[in-house]
């Protein structure tokens, strides 16, 4: 089987992307030059599809726009945040990974994505060929303004991330939130309720319509767990919840548990931190 997967630059989804290619057969990787236009670097990945059996993105937004507009192109189906492919059937995360569909591609080439740390990244040394799309008479975009995070860590990158949930109270409540989150040089981020009750910007928001994370710590505090929230934050390697109710839905995702008062138990860890740093 011939698989052609479009890379990025420092992109750990396009070496996860590499892994499912390579379960599937001979990868041929692509990467795209220039400025970022969507329907410019589809035309040049669909020039190169005569022959290939699949062509595979990585799970970003990049990743899914772009092959979106490969299909468009070459009038094919595509399938997004696939876990599994077996023969020409896939398997693909549905509403921000709360739902598994099973479906089955019909014609000569796979075009999909891979879902985000359903794949290892890959290792393996691999030449990228790199494409020159022109831009001419396409959308692209041209300027790129990262948000102010005030020089903290962003939420997206942030190896610890302490969220908090409508059991914090108030915005002032998250004071707590920010001084454990400043000790571990991670990052806060809330629930929807919170956004909504406009405690916290949604820029803060993690979850199905907000942010994902994948830190190696996530600390939901007074967060109960609803299948929108897991979607942004089940990408975290560990998940410590604190939750005054036993029976929170958060602890069935929860490696660490502890049940009681946040407003308690987040100042009691802050001191504990503290004391074994010796500040
Ligand atoms: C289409 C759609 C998209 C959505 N997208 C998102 C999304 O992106 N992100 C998101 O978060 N939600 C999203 N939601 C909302 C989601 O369904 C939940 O309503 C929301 O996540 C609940 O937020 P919460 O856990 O803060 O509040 P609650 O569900 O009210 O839970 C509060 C928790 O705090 C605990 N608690 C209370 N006081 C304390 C205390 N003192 N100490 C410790 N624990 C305490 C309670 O026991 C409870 O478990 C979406 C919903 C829909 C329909």
């Amino acid at each position: 089987m011939s698989v052609l997967v479009l890379v990025e630059p420092d992109d750990e989804l396009s070496l996860q992307a590499i892994t499912l290619g390579s379960s599937l057969g001979d990868v041929h990787a692509l990467s795209c030059a220039g400025p970022y236009a969507p329907s410019a670097w589809a035309s040049a990945i669909a020039g190169r599809a005569d022959g290939r059996d699949a062509i595979i993105g990585p799970g970003s937004d990049r990743g899914n726009e772009v092959l979106a507009h490969v299909a468009a192109q070459l009038d094919l189906p595509f399938a997004a945040n696939v876990t599994a492919v077996r023969g020409d059937e896939v398997t693909r995360q549905r509403w921000g990974g709360t739902l598994l569909e099973h479906a089955r591609f019909h014609g000569p080439l796979k075009l999909l994505t891979a879902a985000p740390h359903a794949f290892a990244a890959s290792d393996g040394p691999f030449e990228v060929e790199v494409l020159r799309p022109d831009p001419a008479g396409a959308v692209q975009v041209v300027e790129h303004i990262a948000p102010d995070t005030g020089g903290k860590v962003s939420l997206a990158d942030a190896t610890v991330v302490v969220s908090g949930g409508r059991g914090v109270g108030s915005s002032e409540g998250f004071a707590i939130l920010e001084e454990l989150a400043a000790l571990l040089e991670g990052a806060v981020g809330c629930s929807r309720v919170v956004t909504s009750a406009g405690w916290r910007p949604h820029t803060d928001q993690v979850g199905q319509t907000g942010t994902k994370v994948s830190p190696d710590l996530y600390i939901a505090c007074g967060i109960s767990g609803a299948t929108q929230h897991i979607a942004g934050c089940k990408g975290a390697k560990k998940l410590l919840a604190i939750n005054a109710d036993p029976e929170a839905t958060i602890f069935s995702h929860a490696d660490y548990a502890v049940i009681g008062d946040l407003h308690e138990i987040v100042p009691a860890i802050t001191a504990e931190l503290r004391k074994a740093r010796g500040s």
